[in-house]
C-alpha cells in the first residue's frame, strides 16, 4: 500500500503548517538532486516529498486529501487516494510554491513571487575606472538600455490600459487544467494559459505606443556610486535596475569593474607599490628623497645611507582607505647608474675609488668572501 503525505514528510495527520513546512524543508535539503547528481533513488525520493509537501502544504488540497469525494475533485474516475492526487497541481508543471521554497531554501538570491517569469532579467554593463577613481570610490553614469512597462498602457498592451475582456480560454483564471491518464489514476495539471498567457484578459485594442506589447525599450541614465577599493574583474550588484517587468520585481544591473593602470603605482587591496628609482649618489649619503601620492601631495623621506637597489621600505598608513581599513604605500628602491660619463667625471670616480676601502662595499666584499 502506497505510504500516505503524512507518513512521507514523517508528520502527524494533525501537524501544523509550520511543521509539515519544516519537515520538508529538512528532507528536501537531505535530498535535493544537486546534493545526489545521477542518484535516482534520491531524486525519487525528492519528488515524493515534493508532491507531499505540495498538497499538504495547501489548506485546500489537504482537506481534500483528507477528505476525499467519492468523485474526486474534478468529476469522473478520480475516488479515493487517487482524488487527493488529481488535487495537487502537477508537478514540474510551473506550480510556484515548491520552486519558491527551494529558492529560499538554497540562497538563490531570494527570489519571491509566484515564478521566475514574474522577475526581469539581470543587465550586464562594464563600468571603466580611472586608478584613482577605483581607489577612493566614485560617483559614475551608466547608460542602459532595459525594458520598461510601458506608461501609456500601464504594462497591459491593451489602450489605455483598459480596452479588455475575459479570457474564454480559462474564463480570466490565467490557468487551464488539463487530465491526464496514469498507471496511478486520473493526474489533472494545471498549466499558464496559452491564450492569455496568464493574465485572464484578451485584449481588445492594442495599445498604439508599445503595438500591444505592454513593454518598451528605454535607455536610461544611471548614477552609481561606486565603492573606494573595487578591482577589475568585480561585479557590483545594482538591485532593482535591471530590466522590469509589468507584474513582478525588477532584475538587477551587474557592473562590472574595469580599472585602468597608473603611470606610478600598482595596488593590491588597499596597499600600493611604487617603484622609485634613485641615483647611486643618493643612495650612497642616504639623501632625502620624495615619491608622490594618489591624492597628488608628495611624501619625503630619507634614505638609509647605502640602501640596496630592491630594497622596500613601507610608508605605514599611505595606501588607500577603504571599508576595511587603510593600506601601506611600499617603495622599491632602484639605484641608477649614470651613463655617459666624460673623461673628467670617471677621473673623479676613479679617484674616489682609491680612497674607498673594498670592505665599505658589503655585498661586494661576502661575494668575493664566499666565493675565492
Ligand atoms: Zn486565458
Ligand atoms: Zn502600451
Amino acid at each position: 500500500m502506497a505510504k500516505s503525505f503524512y507518513d512521507i514528510l514523517g508528520v502527524k495527520k494533525d501537524a501544523s503548517q509550520d511543521e509539515i513546512k519544516s519537515a520538508y524543508r529538512k528532507l528536501a535539503r537531505q535530498y535535493h538532486p544537486d546534493l545526489h547528481p545521477g542518484d535516482e533513488a534520491a531524486a525519487n525520493k525528492f519528488k515524493e516529498i515534493s508532491e507531499a509537501y505540495e498538497t499538504l502544504s495547501d489548506p485546500e488540497k489537504r482537506a481534500a486529501y483528507d477528505n476525499p469525494s467519492p468523485f474526486g475533485d474534478f468529476g469522473s474516475g478520480g475516488s479515493g487516494f487517487e482524488s487527493g492526487f488529481s488535487g495537487f497541481g502537477g508537478f514540474g508543471g510551473g506550480g510556484g510554491s515548491i520552486f519558491d521554497s527551494i529558492f529560499d531554501m538554497f540562497g538563490g538570491g531570494g527570489r519571491s513571487g509566484r515564478s521566475a517569469e514574474n522577475i526581469g532579467d539581470d543587465i550586464t554593463v562594464n563600468v571603466t575606472l580611472t586608478f584613482e577613481e577605483a581607489a577612493f570610490g566614485a560617483q559614475k553614469e551608466v547608460t542602459i538600455t532595459r525594458k520598461e512597462p510601458c506608461p501609456s498602457c500601464n504594462g497591459t498592451g491593451a489602450k489605455d490600459g483598459t480596452k479588455f475582456k475575459t479570457c474564454g480560454t480559462c474564463g480570466g483564471s490565467g490557468r487551464v487544467k488539463q487530465a491526464q491518464e496514469t498507471p496511478f489514476g486520473r493526474v489533472v495539471s494545471e498549466r499558464v494559459c496559452p491564450s492569455c498567457r496568464g493574465t485572464g484578459k484578451i485584449i481588445e485594442e492594442t495599445c498604439p505606443d508599445c503595438a500591444g506589447r505592454g513593454m518598451l525599450r528605454k535607455n536610461v541614465k544611471l548614477k552609481v556610486n561606486i565603492p573606494a577599493g573595487v578591482e577589475t574583474g568585480q561585479v557590483m550588484t545594482v538591485r532593482g535596475e535591471g530590466e522590469k517587468v509589468a507584474n513582478g520585481r525588477a532584475g538587477n544591473l551587474q557592473l562590472i569593474i574595469n580599472v585602468l593602470p597608473h603611470k606610478i603605482f600598482k595596488r593590491t587591496g588597499a596597499d600600493l607599490y611604487v617603484d622609485l628609482p634613485v641615483t647611486f649618489i643618493q643612495a650612497a649619503l642616504g639623501e632625502k628623497v620624495k615619491v608622490p601620492t594618489l591624492k597628488g601631495t608628495e611624501l619625503q623621506f630619507a634614505l638609509t645611507e647605502g640602501v640596496k637597489s630592491g630594497s622596500v621600505l613601507k610608508l605605514k598608513g599611505h595606501g588607500i582607505t577603504t571599508k576595511r581599513g587603510t593600506g601601506d604605500m611600499y617603495v622599491t628602491v632602484t639605484v641608477d647608474l649614470p651613463k655617459k660619463l666624460t673623461k673628467d667625471q670617471k677621473a673623479k670616480i676613479k679617484a674616489l675609488e682609491a680612497d674607498i676601502k673594498p670592505e665599505q662595499f658589503e655585498k661586494v666584499r661576502d661575494f668575493n668572501k664566499n666565493a675565492f
